[in-house]
């Protein structure tokens, strides 16, 4: 009886301090959805330390096929040697080539599954219901949903739609909350809408809602954050910019992304909370993100 005493007594002690050191009780399990196959760059770091340091899972839905990036696959001409920046050429090749360049990112980062909608990304326009209007809205709905039922996902990681940002991007977020809310309450991941500073001295964007989009609403004064300049390793050398960098290179039909990424100060990636959520999960989302701070490399 003493014996199974000290064993209880041993458990009680052991438990507790590991249930100290458990960074979560839980395996964060994260959907993202993006409109193009390079967007995925703004989550890159998040996703890194939720996959790699958490043990967590981060699959990736993307709307469209990314043909309309050819505008930008000038460089692209020379690594694939094809007239890819050529409306004809670029739009038969770049969907087979941008989601090899997807994957090829996301290996790096982690990311499992991959769900692709395959909407055409006819062009760019700032116009969300352009997007609304062409893409097959009803299919990716219920898909949508479909997936989230399925897997059960904690978060739900959108790109901010805010005003001056592609329509393709704003469309992606407003058919993802829209799948989202068609899930009973119990049911739903936390939504999170996300963009980057450019470092400390860039305050950012101010952003409430997507104007007749009242779904994407965020709560006021309440964001987020990862700053990618968190340092590690020997001599505190290495930050998590690294790894955003290595995801957007493997996006050489591309290039623009590089560009919105490239900062003397280091990017900090910003996450919105959408008032669509509950009080619970603003708990659950701080202490994830309490986490996503302080987690580092063995
Ligand atoms: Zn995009």
């Amino acid at each position: 009886m003493k014996k199974l005493f000290i064993c209880f007594l041993f458990w009680l002690i052991c438990g507790s301090v590991f249930a100290q050191d458990a960074p979560l009780d839980y395996k964060p399990k994260v959907l993202l959805v993006t409109a193009h196959p390079d967007d995925d760059a703004l989550f890159s770091a998040t996703v890194f330390k939720t996959t790699k340091l958490l043990g967590g899972v981060v699959d990736l839905a993307l709307m469209t096929n990314g043909e309309g990036g050819y505008k930008y696959s000038t460089l692209g001409n020379y690594i694939y040697g094809r007239e890819l920046d050529t409306e004809e050429i670029g739009r038969a090749y770049l969907p087979g080539i941008r989601k090899k360049e997807l994957m090829a990112g996301g290996d790096i980062v982690g990311i499992r599954n991959y769900f692709f909608f395959d909407q055409k990304d006819f062009y760019y326009t700032l116009d969300v219901e352009e997007a609304l209007t062409k893409w097959d809205t009803e299919m990716i709905v219920d898909r949508l949903m479909g997936i989230m039922h399925e897997e059960e996902y904690d978060f739900l990681f959108l790109m901010l739609p805010f005003e001056e940002f592609h329509g393709h991007h704003k469309a992606a977020t407003v058919l993802a909350l829209r799948a989202l809310k068609q899930l009973p309450e119990e049911n739903r991941p936390i939504a999170l809408e996300a963009f980057v500073r450019r470092g400390e001295e860039d305050s950012g964007i101010e952003f409430t809602m997507l104007e007749e989009h009242p779904s994407t609403k965020v709560m006021p004064d309440v964001t987020f954050e990862f700053n990618r300049n968190q340092t590690f390793g020997h001599n505190n050398r290495l930050n998590y910019n690294i790894i955003a960098n290595w995801v957007i290179a493997e996006h050489k039909s591309q290039g623009t992304m590089q560009l919105l990424m490239q900062s003397n100060n280091g990017i900090i990636e910003q996450y919105w909370f959408p008032s669509l959520n509950t009080e619970k999960g603003l708990a659950k989302t701080k202490a994830f993100f309490e986490v996503i701070n302080t987690a580092q490399p063995d």
